[in-house]
């Protein structure tokens, strides 16, 4: 087996939780939906259309944002959500929007709801939710993201869009060219705003904003509220409902966290370690071992070459060119 020594605390991948219990070893549970809330989907208000996508989908309780925001998003409230990636956060604004837009058809040039995303790659997701959980209706999407040509997305645009997902640079240069509308809003969504802000978009989406009606529905999304985006909340959001939820567990559900006693002096640890990697044998492929001192992870290093384990050894002092080829020998053997 391949071992990196560097720098952290060690964890181990598995989907089996239930082959490493012995006398000095604890599982430590991934942590998982804690919070799991009971309400089903059919309990939230949506239209059936929506709810039979979701269904097909393989979803049958919301996560704790969707429960808190759809209710709220279908009433026409603003809502401002604090939810990280990962939280189903994407679900708990398309579902309400798309129950929503059931009612009324779209005009050439001006979208009827539009959502701003930081980067290309979350507005193609975004859109993958629409074509996914709109999969029973015939809404016109439009995405508006650099690096596709213009001529594509203005004929999309002159079709009239229902939902217009854009990153702000793309949909302000649209504007510029007179091709679009933004009169006709009603739903604007804000996504990953403390996003936006860390890559300089503030300016463009308080000008973006400007161009909306002030009566439209505003749902916005932060994983991190900063002082910078709450005062852009004040400007943005009227009487908002707001639902935070907790974050993500920071453990995988495929990561099995254990604990091993050892007695404490480093010769005692090295031969535990060298005990648990060799009781692994068969299983266990490579490795990568953390310290959390520079000296421990030459001398751990030291330890497992001298009894034939095929290692290397990766600290900050070292420089790149002895750092390297251990780097590319671990990445080979995985
Ligand atoms: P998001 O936080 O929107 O990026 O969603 C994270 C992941 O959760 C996506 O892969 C979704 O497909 C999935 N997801 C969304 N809603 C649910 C749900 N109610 N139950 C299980 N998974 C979900």
């Amino acid at each position: 087996m391949d071992a990196l020594c560097g720098g952290v605390p060690n964890s181990r991948t598995s989907k089996d939780s239930h082959n490493v219990s012995s006398d000095n070893q604890t599982d430590i549970q991934a942590e998982t939906t804690v919070e799991a809330p009971e309400v089903t989907f059919a309990d939230l208000g949506l239209s059936q259309k929506v709810l039979s996508a979701v269904h097909d989908a393989g979803y049958v309780n919301p996560t704790p944002i969707q429960a808190g925001a759809i209710p709220h998003a279908l009433q026409g409230k603003d809502v401002l959500g604090i939810a990280q990636t990962g939280t189903g956060k994407t679900a708990a604004f398309v579902l309400p929007m798309i129950t929503r837009l059931e009612k009324g058809r779209a005009r050439a040039r001006m979208p009827r709801t539009l959502i701003l995303e930081p980067t290309r790659e979350l507005a193609a997701q975004v859109e993958e939710n629409f074509v996914k959980y709109g999969k029973n209706h015939r809404l016109n999407i439009a995405l508006l993201i650099g690096g596709v040509s213009f001529d594509e997305q203005e004929k999309k645009l002159e079709r009239g869009a229902d939902v217009l997902i854009a990153t702000p640079g793309r949909l302000l240069d649209h504007f510029e060219r007179g091709k679009l509308l933004l009169t006709g809003v009603d739903i604007l969504v804000i996504d990953e705003a403390d996003r936006m802000l860390d890559m300089g978009f503030i300016p463009d989406i308080e000008r973006i904003a400007k161009l909306i009606p002030f009566t439209r529905q505003t749902l916005f999304f932060s994983a991190t509220m900063p002082p910078e985006i709450t005062k852009l909340t004040e400007q943005f959001l009227q009487a908002p409902v707001r639902i935070e939820v907790s974050k993500a567990a920071s453990t995988g559900v495929n990561i099995v966290q254990r604990l091993v006693k050892s007695k404490s002096k480093g010769w005692d640890k090295r031969e535990t370690l060298r005990k648990l990697i060799r009781a692994e044998e068969d299983e266990l492929k490579n490795a990568i071992i953390f310290c959390n001192r520079k000296v421990d992870v030459s001398e751990l290093f030291r330890s497992l070459v001298k009894h034939d384990f095929d290692a290397g050894a990766l600290h900050g002092d070292m420089d790149h060119a002895r750092a390297w080829p251990c780097w590319r020998h671990s990445a080979k053997a995985s």
